[in-house]
């Protein structure tokens, strides 16, 4: 007699009952295993990526990547580094890893190892399993690693700038990329929690450039002043961010010039008073809104500098627009397939089409501006004419290995002025 779960059972019972019950539930532990399994990685595949359901894959890449960097000859830009003035200026940063992808043990594969260069490592695999990376470089003006400071970017993208409006010139500065990649932390300062410190943003830092200047000799007696305007466009509609988020029309006159009507344009006297205003209106762009930054990154946030001269007329003599633009992130990226939210990316995507075209027209001094094709690019006509426009535009890209296709998507676009500008050289 054998002994079977406690009960006193015949051999042969006890051979396939015993059998057959712990077959079962072998099979339902491990289905519960399967079960538990499958509850928890969804969660984490979404964020973490194919490559990411088990730590070892990722690990190797991690090795490879580190392996890659040991051959990698670092020079990493710093204050001391010689400016060159461009006309059209792109530039790229990498922001560090942040919290929640250092606790997802998120792999870095975005190396910046000198003055303009940057590269991706790029997971791949084989359809054998092999992995593999693929390293593709980038070429810009400037790149700025993880440990660069809003102060050193300012001094190689916006400050330059600051300069030829003094000379008389329109100029822009872009920040470009996806949502989360650093556009709002490079232009409008750091968040530390929910405060933002506006006053280490580019915007804060032009400002202060603009009253050194204003008090400098050189420009004293062209006897000017300096105006503030802020505003958003969301869904191709201007919202003034400096009067409760009223809503503007653009209008464009036989001269083609384009005039957004009713915006507020402040006389500023000093950079603090910018500052109050950056503040200012960045809470009114992101007021009423459930997640902070839901709304704002599905708009372009301008903030205009104007020097105007001190006469009846208040003639304008430069500006300078620096835009936080719309996250970049493609159409079908879009959790939502709601109307609203369709027509929010085909907007978006318009105006940064728009935008690129105009750019490069710049870039190759054509007559023709396609300024028309968006909102966007209908408010920075002025500063896309003329022999004294210039731009700089900062692709900002996110370092983990889930961002990876945006990062992609966000050099190809920044690459190609590049290109096109090399293009228009050699035709000229
Ligand atoms: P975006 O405006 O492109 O959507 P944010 O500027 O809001 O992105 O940045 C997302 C998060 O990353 C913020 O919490 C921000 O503080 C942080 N961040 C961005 N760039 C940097 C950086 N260079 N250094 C440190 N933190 C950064
Ligand atoms: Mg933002």
């Amino acid at each position: 007699r054998k002994i079977c779960r406690g009960k006193e059972v015949s051999p042969k019972y006890t051979k396939d009952i015993c059998k057959r019950k712990s077959v079962v539930s072998k099979e339902l532990n491990k289905g519960s295993k399967r079960l538990s399994c499958f509850v928890k990685p969804p969660d984490m595949q979404t964020k973490r990526g194919k490559f990411a359901e088990a730590p070892r894959p990722n690990q190797k890449f991690y090795e490879m990547i580190q392996d890659f960097r040991e051959t990698l000859e670092i020079n990493p830009l710093s204050t001391n580094e010689h400016l060159e003035p461009h006309r059209i200026c792109v530039c790229v940063r990498k922001r560090p890893l942040n919290k929640q992808e250092n606790n997802r043990k998120e792999i870095d594969v975005v190396s910046v190892p000198g003055k303009g260069t940057l590269l991706v490592h790029e997971p791949k695999q084989k359809v054998d399993l092999t992995k593999y990376l693929e390293n593709q470089t980038f070429h810009f003006d400037y790149s700025f690693n993880e440990t660069a400071t809003n102060d050193l970017v300012y001094k190689f993208t916006a400050k330059p700038l600051v300069h030829s409006i003094f000379e008389g010139g329109m100029a822009t500065c872009f920040a470009y990329g996806q949502t989360g990649s650093g556009k709002t932390h490079t232009m409008g300062g750091d968040f530390t929690g929910r405060q933002q410190n506006s006053a280490k943003g580019i915007y804060a830092l032009a400002a202060q450039d603009v009253f050194t200047y204003l008090s400098h000799r050189r420009y004293a007696n062209l006897d000017l002043s300096a105006y503030v305007s802020f505003f958003e466009i969301y869904n191709g509609k201007v919202y003034d961010l400096l009067n409760k988020k009223a809503k503007l029309r653009v209008l464009e006159d036989d001269r083609q010039q384009v005039q957004v009507v009713g915006l507020e344009e402040v006389y500023v006297s000093s950079a603090e008073e910018v500052i109050k205003m950056i503040q200012q209106g960045s809470a009114c762009r992101t007021s009423g809104q459930t997640s902070a930054n839901a709304n704002s990154s599905r708009s372009h946030a301008i903030l205009q500098i104007a020097l105007r001269r001190n006469d009846r007329a208040t003639t304008l003599h430069g500006k300078f627009s620096l835009i936080d633009l719309a996250g970049n992130e493609r159409g079908t990226d879009v959790s939502s397939n709601d109307r609203s939210t369709l027509v929010e990316t085909a907007e978006i995507n318009r105006s940064l089409l728009a935008l690129k075209e105009c750019i490069r027209s710049l870039g190759m001094n054509s007559d023709h501006i396609p300024f028309r094709m968006s909102t966007l690019t209908k408010v920075l006509r002025d500063s896309f004419v003329g022999e004294k426009s210039k731009t700089c535009m900062i692709a900002m890209v996110s370092p983990g290995m889930t961002s990876c296709e945006y990062t992609m998507n966000t050099l190809r676009y920044a690459d190609r002025y590049i290109f096109i500008l090399w293009s228009s050289f050699l035709k000229s």
